[in-house]
């Protein structure tokens, strides 16, 4: 599964991080998750709650922060959230539009003590 080898990622670097500060165990890791990061958010806490016994992060909360798709227009310059895959800029109506946040899927805290 997809989800279990960026979950195993995510606590082997979290675990790396920890002891390189010498704590003991990991108490909250939050990600960051774009709606575009091509990762099932259920999956991810499912994947979490069955590794973590064996790891220094089994008493961790997980946090989640979900990181809506967001496009720049190439042709006004506006930000603005893209919804249902519409990539139309609000503004002016412009089919030219990069994005710019939504592809997010990294640890955005760490506490460990
Ligand atoms: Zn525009």
């Amino acid at each position: 599964m997809h989800e279990l080898s960026i979950v195993q990622n995510i606590l082997d670097i979290a675990e790396a991080e920890a002891k390189k500060n010498n704590a003991a165990k990991i108490i909250k890791i939050r990600l960051k998750i774009g709606e575009m990061a091509g990762v099932a958010v259920d999956s991810i806490r499912f994947c979490f709650e069955s590794i973590k016994y064996n790891t220094i992060a089994k008493d961790a909360k997980l946090l989640i922060d979900h990181i809506p798709l967001t496009g720049r227009c190439k042709n006004c310059g506006v930000d603005f959230v893209i919804k249902n895959y519409r990539f139309i800029c609000e503004n002016c109506n412009g089919n030219k539009v990069e994005i710019i946040g939504g592809k997010e899927l990294q640890i955005e805290e760490l506490e460990a003590e």
